[in-house]
């Protein structure tokens, strides 16, 4: 057992008692006691001041992998909604659970949430394990990493997907490290191998020089997180339905170390706008000066669609950085993308390279942007893009 209490050195102080989410320890003749509620979360350890919880690491190769069934998505929700990202997992996890022959489930914690787990059945989930709590409200990495970890110590899924957002890359690598699992960040392509039940997870590697592809043969779950927009939403079945799995848990305010002061939405709206858009105008360092972005920015009004950049702008300041597409930028799959001065470096193309028509203006010929470009404008985009402006002004009134 991974976790255990030495009797001799607990003080019996009960500080661990409002730690663990699951209410598994019992105080017994003074000396607080580990119940069959416990689900290994490790909750408690770092709330003993005397060191008498003992948390044992289990090596990797130790873990009887035969043990752990089916596939699992994490659920991010956003203002009483799940997130796309969400949605898009629970399409590729269906594909890979119905490879495998098992059940395809959502982890879903939060606070009133329960409404939510018909949409997940819409799109896909055979199963919702249901965790709710005033205090799990909002996102915080602690009582989201104990109730998390429970779930899965005790259920043992095979694969774990998360969103890679703000949220899913945090919390994926603490559930990653709390159950000693692997996790493969950022990946852009999943495929599951049925004879040896690995899954092989791709992401560009070195800068996005090379694409690697890991699996994870020892520890289970194998977890990845993945962006948004690498795969498409599945189109909803709404007679679907899903088992509903209560996961009881109570929670102490005063044992969770982080509180919300206040949240600030920045720019929520051209964030989502850019990745919501099916179209973007993008812009790169050819534009030479952030005052130039003026074109961009005309030029995406008139066509109705979203302002796009390269990271080269981003880090000179001449756009904020939510505007970024690429790598370690926005993934984002529209149906025109028009690239205006960016070369198309790979980090570029990582987040665009899947857009369904894309029109590159650049001034030099070979520019690698022109390889993955269905139409290209060899020419000075200060004349090209007004150009195209003015023209699709005149005809649309844009
Ligand atoms: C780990 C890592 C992650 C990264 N992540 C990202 C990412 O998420 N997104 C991203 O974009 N980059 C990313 N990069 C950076 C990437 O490698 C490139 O440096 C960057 O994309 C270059 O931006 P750019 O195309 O605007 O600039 P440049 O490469 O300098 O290209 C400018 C282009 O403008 C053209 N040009 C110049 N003047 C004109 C003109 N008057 N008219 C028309 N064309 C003109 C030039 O011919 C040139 O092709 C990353 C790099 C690393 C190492």
């Amino acid at each position: 057992m991974p976790i255990y209490i030495v009797a001799e050195e607990c003080k019996g102080c009960k500080l661990c008692l409002p730690a663990c989410p699951y209410g598994a320890i019992e105080m017994v003749d003074g000396v607080a006691v580990l119940t069959d509620d416990c689900t290994q979360c490790g909750a408690c350890v770092s709330s003993c001041k005397f060191g008498a919880i003992k948390l044992e690491r289990v090596e990797m190769c130790d873990v009887d992998t035969s043990q752990y069934r089916g596939v699992w998505v994490v659920a991010e929700v956003n203002d009483g909604r799940l997130a796309d990202v969400t949605l898009e997992l629970l399409g590729e996890g269906r594909q890979l659970a119905d490879q495998l022959g098992e059940q395809l489930s959502l982890v879903l914690v939060g606070h009133e949430v329960e409404p939510l787990a018909e949409v997940a059945a819409a799109y896909g989930a055979d199963k919702v394990y249901l965790a709710q709590a005033p205090e799990l409200e909002r996102y915080r990495t602690g009582p989201f990493t104990d109730v998390i970890t429970g779930i899965i110590n005790r259920y043992k899924p095979e694969i774990v997907l998360i969103g890679a957002t703000g949220m899913g890359r945090d919390l994926a690598s603490r559930i990653a490290a709390r159950i000693s699992a692997g996790l493969t960040a950022d990946c852009t392509g999943l495929e599951i191998s049925v004879e040896d039940r690995l899954l092989y997870q791709t992401r560009p590697a070195f800068g996005g020089n090379i694409m690697a592809t890991i699996v994870c043969r020892h520890a289970r779950p194998q977890m990845a997180t993945v962006r948004s927009h690498v795969f498409l939403k599945p189109e909803p079945d709404h007679n679907r339905t899903a088992e509903v799995v209560e996961v009881p848990v109570s929670l102490d305010e005063k044992s969770i170390m982080t509180r919300i002061v206040e949240v600030i939405k920045e720019n929520v709206d051209a964030a989502a706008n850019l990745q919501d858009s099916d179209i973007i105008v993008s812009g790169g360092r050819g534009l030479k000066k952030a005052d130039n972005f003026e074109l961009i920015r005309d030029l995406a009004d008139a066509i109705g669609g979203a302002v796009g950049a390269s990271r080269a702008t981003v880090d000179a300041g001449w756009i904020p950085a939510y505007h970024q597409v690429g790598q370690t930028g926005k993934t984002v799959h529209p149906k025109l993308y028009i690239a205006c001065g960016i070369s198309g470096a790979v980090q570029h193309l990582a987040g665009m390279g899947s857009s369904d028509c894309i029109v590159a203006i650049n001034s030099d010929p070979s520019a690698p942007i022109f390889e993955v470009a269905h139409f290209g404008i060899v020419g000075d985009l200060f004349e090209v893009v007004p150009a195209l402006t003015r023209a699709i002004r005149e005809e649309f009134g844009g």
